[in-house]
Order: C-alpha cells, then sequence, then structure tokens
C-alpha cells in the first residue's frame, strides 16, 4: 500500500485546512519536550508568528537513560492542546505505546512515531486504527525497505494518513548526532507516493547546521520539516537545547524558505 506502483498519486494528508504532500511546505517547530503551560504558550506564539503551520512538542520523552526527565505526560499533552488553540496551530506530539494512543488521539492532531519505535509493530498495528495522522520517523538503523514496511502496518491498519519522516542515521561519524540521510528524500518519492518530512535537529544535533540543512532538504524536494525550537535553549529540560533554534533564528529561516520555494 505504501509504494508508488500500487498508488501513482502523491497522497495529500489534509488537517483543518493544512494540506501535508501538496504544493505548500509544512513547517512543524516547538521545543523536544512541552515542559510548562508558559514555556509551550510562548513558543507557540513564536511558531505561529514565524508562520509555520503545526506546533510540536514531546509530552512522552523516549529517554536514553531511565533517571532523565521522562516529559510531562498527560498534563504536557493537555498544555499543548491549549497553546496549539489559542495560537491556531495543529499539534503533532510523540506516542510510544499502545496503550496511550487514544489519549494522544484525544489531544493532538497528528501522532509522532520515534526513531526508537519503528519496528514496535505492536504499536503500529494499534495506529492502523486511531483515525488521526501519523509521522512516523525513520529507524536511525534501518534500511529504506524496512522503513516502508514499518508504514504498512499502519496503512494495512486502515489509516492511509502517513508521512514519513527523514531523522538521520546512524554512521560511524560522530561530530553530528546523526547523519541526516538527505537521499531518502527523493527516494521515498520515488518508491512510494506518502510525504515526505526531514528532521534537520535530530538529523544533525547541531544547531549551526539546521539551517543549512533545511534548506538542503527543501532542495531535495521534502514536503515538510519538522525543526526545534527552543526560547531558552541553554536550559531546556532534555539535551535537545544544542540543536534547537532560537526563535529569531527559526523566523529568518522560514522568511529565506519562501525566497526558495515560493508560496503557492
Ligand atoms: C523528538 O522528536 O524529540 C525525538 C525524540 O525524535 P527521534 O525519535 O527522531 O529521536
Ligand atoms: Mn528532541
Amino acid at each position: 500500500l505504501a509504494s508508488r506502483d500500487f498508488h501513482p498519486e502523491n497522497t495529500v494528508i489534509s488537517i483543518k485546512g493544512v494540506n501535508i504532500g501538496g504544493d505548500e511546505l509544512v513547517i512543524m517547530g516547538g521545543p523536544c519536550a512541552v515542559e510548562s503551560a508558559a514555556q509551550i504558550d510562548e513558543i507557540a506564539a513564536r511558531v505561529k508568528a514565524a508562520g509555520a503551520q503545526v506546533l510540536r512538542g514531546g509530552a512522552f520523552k523516549p529517554r536514553t537513560g531511565p533517571y532523565s526527565f521522562q516529559g510531562t505526560g498527560v498534563e504536557g499533552l493537555i498544555m499543548m492542546a491549549e497553546a496549539g488553540q489559542k495560537h491556531g496551530l495543529l499539534t503533532i506530539t510523540e506516542v510510544m505505546t499502545p496503550e496511550y494512543v487514544d489519549i494522544c488521539v484525544e489531544y493532538a492532531d497528528i501522532l509522532q512515531v520515534g526513531t526508537r519505535n519503528m519496528q514496535n509493530f505492536d504499536l503500529l498495528r494499534k495506529l492502523g486504527t486511531c483515525g488521526k495522522p501519523v509521522l512516523l520517523k525513520r529507524g536511525f538503523s534501518s534500511t529504506y525497505d524496512e522503513f516502508l514496511n514499518a508504514a504498512e502496518y499502519i496503512l494495512a491498519g486502515g489509516n492511509p494518513n502517513v508521512m514519513l519522516c527523514e531523522r538521520g542515521i546512524r554512521t560511524f561519524e560522530s561530530y553530528t548526532r546523526n547523519t541526516l540521510d538527505l537521499s531518502a528524500i527523493p527516494v521515498l518519492h520515488q518508491l512510494s507516493h506518502l510525504p515526505v518530512i526531514s528532521d534537520p535537529s535530530h538529523g544533525t544535533g547541531r544547531r549551526e547546521l539546521v539551517v543549512p540543512m533545511t534548506k538542503a532538504s527543501v532542495a531535495a524536494g521534502a514536503d515538510g520539516l519538522i525543526i526545534e525550537m527552543h526560547t531558552d535553549p541553554d536550559n531546556s529540560m532534555t539535551g535537545d537545547g544544542v540543536q534547537s533554534l532560537f526563535p529569531d533564528q527559526f523566523a529568518d529561516l522560514l522568511k529565506d524558505l519562501e525566497l526558495l520555494a515560493p508560496a503557492v
């Protein structure tokens, strides 16, 4: 079902007037984690003012160590839903387990599957019947074929609204957190009809690389970007402050993108 042979036309996912996979470049911006109501409200205002369409923020965080901050959970979900509504933004948040799918469906417009869960087949099956669009991140050591098979699980369950997200893969290079595989963008467009989103934040792990890799992703044909932005990145509650743009940088980047790909 994910294959372009089966479905030659691009899939366009329409959510409350935003079309993902069509002519419009869709920008999702916000913090790694929802930290407080004030934090997500302030960031949402900056995301909206910059011209982005979607507010990102994790309430349930997949942390490498069990003693790190694990997210604000359901409270965070509610805080983000309120900020999204107030500022007129769609919302996207990560869901880590099948048990939390229903509550995430209640509060978010798009559900994100993180890189570590790309092959969590029980989760993928549950998302097949959840009724909301899903952004599926590529596993950091997964091939395109494995990635598309993971998408297939969601599609096979009856949910046609899946976005594929390249977020960097593990290579021998350690200067960057991951290696953003730009080739994935045109390859996935060749192999599949699903929208392709790029995540230059996790793809590089370094703030100064987010701007050039965003532009490169647009040049390679990405349908959208998911970008971390924080009003106080040095004090963020996850380690991802180092890869988060400052609000002014985020706004400048979106202005540059308009020149690169004029809105239609
Ligand atoms: C995130 O988006 O904050 C995240 C945890 O992403 P990934 O699953 O790509 O590491
Ligand atoms: Mn993050």
